[in-house]
């Protein structure tokens, strides 16, 4: 029955099976950020380009090659969202919620896009959970956002999860070591491969990711900025550490690291998860101390993270879980169909996960469908106004008392 339709080339369809697996992600991280303070915030699918340009930065992979940009009819240039910290840093500014209670911790979840080569974990339409902590410098918030990620992961059952960490230093410190990092780049200009070669004024940190082994071999001797940070930075790292030692979450320090957006300073993080092969980070983010005074707000520290809601149904494996369903409502003689209905709603009302046959078949069909969708239970409505309750595995069935339905049906609950 296929149709010469499909879902675009790098998305997919969410079936209810997969569905509801999702459901149960962001309804535990929900519940996870609501603990700790953290409030719901969405913002629309589409923003202005310039957004994304200017927030996650012209030189980057994203805004280079990967964004969905097209013209709107009155001509002005739109984007599908690529990631989402650079809206909610719009929308902080745009409601005035620096006049909030600071910081102003907020989550979401939701679709993002990129043009992206389509493979196993990398998708043109995705979904991200994730937070952000808006308007503080301390650390205190950089250990919180980790640990609520580690808690999330955790919670979900995750396995193999290591978490990266790194700093890149502040904005100053950032760009004195970029101008070191080119030196050593053009140093060895010969051995790099062309992307990276073309890129060592304009992006010079992605040589680190390259999985070109002449770049390898030049990166493997490259100063990195965790050697290099100072003062305040070195500080602001340290202390991240204690706190994460003092939480018991264990992590690796990677010099290496960097992430794809450049809006990010200081802490910077990765959870990865060695079972998800070449696409192996499930979550990370990161401090953008720079991004709100970028966007032309006044100069605002914040730190959040985004996860892939995708990466984590792969690492569980998990077909989802099938769905509750503690009886279907057949009935023994048509005269019945008005009162199944009544009945189900009310049964339902009293939270029973409770169906009717919508396709008026006969009792042998209605009893082969409660079957095949997997209900443990059928009661069958007879003629008289009485019923017959069957249990589907052993095909047992026997006569119950309208009065005590609730009690029947809902004892038959896993
Ligand atoms: P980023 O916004 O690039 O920092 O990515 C945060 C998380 O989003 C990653 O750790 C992945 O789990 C997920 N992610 C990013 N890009 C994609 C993609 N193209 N397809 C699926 N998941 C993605």
């Amino acid at each position: 029955m296929a149709s010469k339709y499909q879902a675009p080339r790098g998305t997919f369809d969410v079936l209810p099976d997969t569905a509801r697996a999702r459901a149960r992600i962001e309804g535990a991280a929900a519940a996870i950020f609501a603990r700790a303070g953290y409030e719901p915030i969405s913002t629309p699918a589409f923003e202005d380009t310039e957004l994304f340009e200017r927030g996650v930065g012209r030189s980057t992979d994203i805004v280079r090659k990967e964004m969905f940009t097209f013209e709107d009819k009155g001509g002005r240039s739109i984007t599908l969202r690529p990631e989402g910290t650079a809206p909610i840093c719009r929308a902080y500014l745009e409601h005035g919620m620096h006049k909030l209670a600071q910081p102003v911790k907020l989550f979401y979840a939701g679709p993002f896009f990129r043009h992206e080569r389509p493979q196993a974990g990398r998708y043109r339409q995705f979904h991200q959970v994730g937070l952000e902590a808006i308007g503080t410098d301390s650390p205190l918030a950089d250990a919180e956002a980790i640990m609520l990620l580690a808690d999330l992961l955790a919670e979900l059952g995750v396995p193999g999860v290591e978490l990266r960490l790194g700093s890149l230093g502040s904005l100053e410190a950032r760009r004195a070591y970029l101008e070191e990092l080119k030196s050593h780049l053009r140093a060895n200009q010969g051995d790099l491969s062309k992307d990276v070669r073309e890129r060592i004024d304009i992006n010079p940190l992605r040589a680190f990711d390259s999985d070109d082994e002449g770049t390898q071999s030049v990166m493997a001797s490259a100063p990195t900025i965790v050697e290099h940070l100072e003062g305040d930075d070195a500080e602001h790292f340290a202390t991240v550490r204690g706190l994460l030692d003092a939480a018991g979450i264990a992590y690796e320090i990677d010099p290496t690291l960097v992430r794809g957006l450049d809006y990010y300073t200081r802490t910077i993080f990765s959870f990865v998860c060695e079972g998800l092969g070449a696409q192996s980070e499930v979550g990370g983010g990161g401090r953008y101390d720079g991004l709100i005074e970028q966007l032309g707000g006044p100069p605002t520290p914040a730190v959040g993270w985004a996860a892939g809601i995708e990466r984590i149904l792969l690492a569980l494996g998990e077909e989802g879980e099938a769905p509750r369903r503690d009886a279907f409502l057949a009935v023994a003689d048509e005269t019945q169909r008005q009162r199944a209905l009544a009945l189900a709603s009310e049964l339902r009302h009293a939270g029973l996960a409770v169906e009717v046959d919508l396709a008026e078949r006969s009792l042998k069909g209605q009893l082969k469908h409660a079957d095949r969708i997997g209900a443990r239970r059928v009661l069958i409505l007879e003629a008289d106004g009485g019923a017959q309750l069957r249990d589907m595995k052993s095909g047992e069935q026997r006569p119950v008392e309208p009065g005590r339905l609730l009690e029947e049906i809902g004892g038959a609950r896993p």
